[in-house]
């Protein structure tokens, strides 16, 4: 069976000058969860100057702990069993204990001393270590916790996507049961193959290439497509690793790879006037029909009445409904030059 991109066209019909108007919407199926999303067209254009220097200026005022004259003595530290001298230190990035009970294991891997980095200067470099501390987070609890089977890797960047702190830092979940989106997909990847014989992912892959009108690109081991039904406002991008069933297996290619595409998708956030967005990254310990994947996707930034993009639709339906088509975002990531893929060996 192939994959099901199912659409449902619809519009409204209203009144506005006296001039009858229709607007149409589609409402599209997730081909993996079935999680359904909104497309309409609306002339939305985020603002140009959304106050990132005011926002940098207002948590200079707020206590940082993961500046470096203050993260040795205001972090808390794993107990030595996990995590000999209780963190973890790699080039410019640290990894300390999240004091929020997300998950069995969770930590924060700050990613360099410097308070506030620009999206434009968040460059596969920049990134390397604090993923690289990360991996080693994951590889370390994998080894030492047998019952752990669920591992995101997760970013809050700047506070309209949720991130109290500007100072750059991601967050590493590590536990014995999936989240809802994570348990989705595993169920679905399984029901699929069941159903199918053959694997959601690569079926997927072939057919989105061959459709063209989301597919951005791949590079080096990752494939880059935009979201089909959308996760925010501005349409989503998804990153598939068809090689990796977990992330314990991920090299140095592969992780090159990603931070390459991800740096591509932030310098089209930053052409948009964008500034925030929030990333997920979801692996299992190892599930056959599973691949790694990540979902990311930009966070509007509030507005002067101190709104968020977030409203009764996402909050309680759990259901998004984008600004622009996924095909047209695709195409203006394309016309930015993603990727010059590497060529593959
Ligand atoms: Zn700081």
């Amino acid at each position: 069976m192939p994959i099901a991109f199912e659409t449902l066209y619809d519009k409204m019909t209203l009144i506005r000058e006296g001039k009858r108007q229709e607007i149409t919407f589609e409402v599209r199926t997730d081909p993996l969860t079935g999680t359904t999303g909104r497309v309409f067209n609306f002339p939305y254009q985020p603002p140009k100057s959304p106050n990132i220097e005011e926002t940098f200026k207002r948590s200079e005022g707020i206590f940082c702990p993961f500046c470096p004259e203050n993260i040795e003595n205001s972090t808390p530290r794993f107990p030595e069993e996990l995590l000999p001298g209780g963190w973890i230190r790699k080039g410019s990035a640290t990894l300390v204990p999240n004091i929020l009970p997300l998950d069995r294991y969770v930590g924060v891997a700050v990613f360099s001393p410097q308070h506030f980095v620009r999206m434009e200067e968040l460059k596969p470099e920049m990134m390397n270590d604090a993923f690289r501390v990360v991996q080693e987070f994951i590889r370390r609890v994998a080894e030492v916790d047998p019952g752990i089977d669920c591992f995101s890797i997760n970013w809050n960047y700047m506070p309209p996507a949720g991130s109290s702190l500007v100072h750059p830092h991601l967050q590493v979940l590590c536990g014995e049961r999936p989240t809802n989106h994570m348990r989705l997909q595993l169920e679905c990847a399984n029901r699929y193959y069941r159903e199918n014989g053959v694997e959601f992912w690569d079926d997927f892959i072939r057919e989105e290439k061959e459709k063209a009108s989301r597919y951005i690109g791949e590079i080096g081991p990752t494939f880059w497509t935009v979201g089909f039904a959308p996760m925010s406002h501005i349409p989503d991008i998804w990153c598939i690793l068809p090689e990796q069933k977990s992330l314990l297996e991920v090299g140095e290619e592969a992780l090159s790879s990603f931070l390459e595409g991800l740096s591509a998708i932030l310098t089209y956030y930053h052409s948009l006037n964008l500034f925030s967005f929030n990333v997920s990254i979801f692996s299992f310990r190892f599930e056959e029909h599973f691949r790694v994947n990540a979902r990311i996707l930009p966070r509007l930034a509030l507005r002067d009445i101190g709104n968020s993009d977030y409203t009764f639709l996402q909050a309680v339906h759990k259901e998004h409904a984008c600004v622009y088509a996924p095909e047209s975002v695709c195409e203006q990531i394309r016309e930015l030059g993603f990727g010059n893929p590497i060529p593959r060996s």
